[in-house]
């Protein structure tokens, strides 16, 4: 769907008064590691992925802020003079207008335009089509205003947590904005700090997408930030300095399990374990240790469908399907759960058949076609027309 050519040919479609517009692309991502760690502060290791949302922007007539989306055949839009207050719609629009009100907020004035947006990413599915959208909607509205990137980041993800309504945290915007072709990103989403790494050759990062979605993910997204900001509270009796479960080893929990709510427990044990499977991960990564890494992706994986209990009946078919198959090192959920993709760690050699085995259990088991995506570390977001 989208070449530059053929997407500038679809704004000039649908905005036919509208001068030539400006291209830009902010990828999707897929986590390699670290999940629901990044709203408690901890470890993330996501790749941006050549998946991306494309925006083109021209200046328009009439004072309004107006956004068409080609995924969805729809148009939204909006005063300018109005965005400063304006309240969420809730629908898809949110995303662009909420980041249109975080730019006007931030003393970057708003002025009327036109906006086509178009996505190869999967919405809904875990790779983050969300920040995609945002970050090229920013960058479009930006129209070449300088900003920090880190600040650009923050920008977007207030847009989500306050206009979207979702208490998300860093890494989708910021893998976003600061993805590098070739490499995977370790961000540490307290400081914000980053460290590029190189995964070892012969081994293929595969998404695969379960294409269910259960109605679930938001609400539960949601109560788990609160259980483990309750988690915290248990633990800021003992250790008042602690802010998030970040500052907390997995074994330190135990020494106060008897004070918390046994499901609360469970989920600052993932949280808290899954940090320190970063830390193994990248240096099983260092060392070339496949096998090593498949393993961590696998008790990832299982720490998130028992102790954060944010899987689902296909994700685990995906999961134990995969790690059965021949050269696949590991599998695990990615995303916030309840649906969309896993990610698998495939020897190069080993990818079609995987891809064949997985398809044909998957549409014996549920009668769904599973999508693939095979996947290599793309660059971060920026201008390209
Ligand atoms: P994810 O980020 O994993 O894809 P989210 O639920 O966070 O899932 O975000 C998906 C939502 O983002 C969609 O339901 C839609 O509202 C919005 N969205 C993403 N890309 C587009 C697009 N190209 N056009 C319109 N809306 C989009
Ligand atoms: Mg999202």
């Amino acid at each position: 769907m989208v070449s530059p050519s053929s997407f500038v040919e679809a704004f000039s479609q649908r905005f036919p008064q509208a001068p030539a517009p400006s291209l830009y692309r902010a990828p999707g991502r897929i986590n390699l590691i670290g999940e629901h760690t990044d709203y408690n502060l901890g470890f993330v290791l996501p790749i941006a992925l050549e998946l991306a949302c494309f925006t083109a922007v021209a200046p328009a007539a009439g004072g309004m802020l107006r956004v068409y989306s080609v995924n969805l055949g729809l148009t939204r839009e909006i005063p300018v003079a109005e965005l400063a207050g304006a309240l969420p719609a809730k629908d898809w629009s949110d995303y662009v207008f909420g980041v249109a009100q975080q730019l006007v907020r931030a003393g970057y004035a708003g002025s009327a335009c036109d906006l086509l947006v178009g996505s190869t990413v999967p919405t809904g599915g875990g790779l983050s089509s969300s920040a995609a959208l945002e970050v090229s909607t920013a960058l479009a509205l930006l129209g070449g205003r300088g900003i920090g990137n880190l600040d650009l980041a923050r920008l977007c993800q207030r847009a989500e947590r306050e206009f979207v309504g979702m208490p998300c945290g860093i890494m989708d915007q910021y893998i976003s904005i600061f993805g590098r072709q070739g490499a995977a990103v370790k961000i540490d989403c307290r400081s914000l700090e980053r460290e590029y790494a190189v995964l070892p050759a012969d081994v293929e990062i595969v998404a695969v997408n379960s294409m269910v979605k259960h109605e679930l993910g938001s609400s539960a997204y949601r109560e788990r930030v609160r259980e483990c900001g309750e988690a915290v509270a248990v633990i800021q009796r003992h250790r008042p300095e602690a802010g998030s479960l970040r500052d907390v080893r997995r074994q330190e929990l135990d020494e106060w399990k008897a004070e918390m709510d046994p499901v609360v427990f469970r989920r600052a044990a993932h949280v808290t374990s899954e940090n320190e499977r970063v830390e193994a991960f990248m240096e099983a990564s260092r060392g070339g240790d496949l096998a090593g890494m498949g393993r961590l992706f696998v008790g990832s994986h299982r720490s998130l469908q028992h102790d954060y209990e944010v899987s689902c009946e296909e994700l685990d078919f995906l999961v134990d399907t995969a790690t059965g198959l021949p050269g696949v090192y590991g599998s695990r959920m990615t995303g916030g759960g309840f649906g969309g993709c896993t990610v698998n760690l495939v020897e190069t050699g080993a990818v079609t058949a995987f891809e064949a085995g997985i398809a044909q259990a998957y549409r014996d088991r549920y009668g769904i076609t599973p999508v693939f995506y095979q996947s290599r570390p793309a660059a971060g977001a920026s201008q390209i027309g």
